[in-house]
């Protein structure tokens, strides 16, 4: 049955004024919902509503905002199959990975809430006598949340609790290409209680209502998940108004294959990492590095394996991945597999667009592997965001560390060996915002820091303890009862 999404202002579903737009699933084209585009006054009137629920937000204690949160993580451990099921159809990954992503959520929420509870500062002691002074962290104001399709549910929470939790008010806008999840995330905070105008949600395309999100005078904070020249965008806006942006944006991620690691682990683990979400993670391994001398027996396995793994329909529980998100991500897969031809890569399996049977009317892209690529190729140095793995051979750890870091990105990467001093090594070398020793490339949990470093990110984390910094400021208070002025670094010296 065809859905239709409307923006959530106040509290109230409202018609969005724009264009009519639709969202399908990518595996077979099916409708699923239909919506209008945002425009900028359904953003004004959004932000207004935020900014109108702000001071009563910001007022309610901290431990019973985290009350709210725990009761979106009851619906959501309530709703888990139904929205993992629609998961698996709007965004078109295993059924198994999409259940993975509500299950994200319904963890963040967990962590979140506990610092409801929790959100302490410092206390500081004071040069003077009869002084006190301690910190808190008190909320920024409205937040714009944009968010991409990959993880629907789990990204949106990301940003979500913790701009809550906090006493921040927001406009959440969720991809276009996920719009009825984004739906599904509206509903669970609602029902949960999240107050009318605390949550509101605009709906559509980024472009035509992105200035508006960013550049609003009311909107203090930006959070976005997305492409680095989107990112990069969003920063250039907001750098002259001085607000706070949160980025979270490309990656190029290594896995380091050495030549005492367990290839068996390797492989598996890269398969994972690359093609998992039809490598559609920001996280996903699209370069392996590999030592010279187990690279033809790695390389090997990788060929043989890659073309078995099973690509179908989300819901179909062997699905190793599934669809790509739209046609023009699709061919925009296609069109960098036949630049890495033309760059003199060698094309070991996949590279194709897949037509046959079940996948006529769907987005499909087969398991690709490429040898002999070198460093600076394009396809070594672009995010290619689809099942593409380039193998690169190196001859030294220097080497290896240098390809892995000769990226404008840095978010994660992976490192198999069994040298110890080697793993520790490498977990310093790296540049990169998460390092995983024997692991490939992906899987954060919520209560570790994530995001990247250089192009991928600005400096701040989500998940973790660090996300309340980015979604807070931090107040230095002094009590002086000592009845008369004092001066500091004078009256004692
Ligand atoms: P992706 O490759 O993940 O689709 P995008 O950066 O295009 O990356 O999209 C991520 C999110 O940013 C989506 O919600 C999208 O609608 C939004 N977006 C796209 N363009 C803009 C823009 N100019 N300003 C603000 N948000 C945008």
């Amino acid at each position: 049955m065809t859905e239709h999404v409307q923006n959530l202002i106040n509290g109230q579903w409202v018609e969005a004024s724009g264009d009519k737009l639709d969202s399908r699933d990518p595996a077979n084209g099916e409708l699923l919902a239909t919506f209008r585009q945002a425009t900028n006054s359904d953003v004004d009137a959004a932000i207004a509503a935020a900014k109108a629920a702000f001071p009563a937000w910001k007022a309610t204690p901290q431990p019973k905002r985290a009350e709210i949160i725990v009761r979106s993580a009851e619906i959501l451990l309530k709703r888990k199959e139904e929205i993992a099921q629609l998961m698996s159809r709007e965004n078109g990954k295993p059924i198994a990975e999409a259940r993975g992503d509500v299950q994200e959520a319904i963890d963040m929420a967990f962590y979140i809430a506990a610092e409801g509870r929790r959100g302490w500062g410092h206390t500081i002691p004071a040069e003077m006598p009869n002084k006190r002074m301690y910190t808190i962290r008190q909320p920024l104001g409205v937040c714009s949340l944009i968010t991409p399709w990959n993880f629907p549910i789990a990204i949106p929470s990301w940003k979500s609790y913790p701009a809550l939790v906090m006493g921040n008010t927001i406009v959440f806008k969720p991809a276009e290409d996920t719009t009825l999840l984004g739906k599904r995330w509206a509903e669970v905070l609602l029902e949960a209680g999240v107050p009318a105008g605390v949550f509101n949600m605009v709906v559509g395309h980024g472009a035509p209502i992105g200035d508006k999100l960013v550049t609003h005078p009311d909107v203090r904070m930006i959070s976005f998940t997305g492409s680095t020249r989107t990112g990069l965008g969003i920063a250039t806006k907001a750098a002259p108004l001085n607000k706070r942006v949160s980025l979270e944006m490309g990656g190029k991620n290594p896995v380091i294959v050495w030549e005492d690691g367990d290839l068996e682990l390797a492989v598996n683990a890269v398969m994972w990492a690359g093609y998992g979400t039809s490598g559609q993670r920001c996280t996903a391994c699209s370069r392996v590095i590999v030592h010279e001398k187990v690279h033809d027996q790695f390389l090997k396995m990788l060929v043989e394996r890659a073309p078995k793994l099973k690509v179908g329909h989300g819901s179909e529980p062997d699905s190793f991945f599934g669809a790509i998100i739209n046609e023009s991500q699709l061919k925009k897969i296609d069109e960098y597999v036949q630049i890495g031809v033309k760059e003199g890569a060698k094309l070991e399996c996949g590279g194709k667009i897949l037509k046959d049977g079940a996948y006529a009317k769907g987005n499909f892209y087969a398991a690709t592997v490429f040898s002999n690529v070198k460093p600076g190729m394009r396809i070594e140095q672009e995010e290619i965001f689809g099942p593409v793995i380039s193998v690169i051979k190196v001859k030294s750890y220097n080497e290896a560390i240098s390809v892995a870091n000769g990226v404008q990105y840095g978010l994660s990467a992976g490192f198999i060996s069994n040298d110890v001093n080697l793993c520790h090594k490498a977990s310093i070398d790296l540049d990169c915002g998460l390092c995983y020793i024997n692991a490939g490339s992906t899987g954060a949990e919520v209560s570790t820091p994530f995001g990247g470093w250089k192009n991928t990110g600005n400096g701040h984390r989500e998940g973790g303890p660090t996300v309340i910094d980015a979604f807070s400021e931090l107040k230095t208070v002094v009590i002086d009862y000592s009845g008369k002025v004092q001066k500091a670094q004078i009256d004692n010296n």
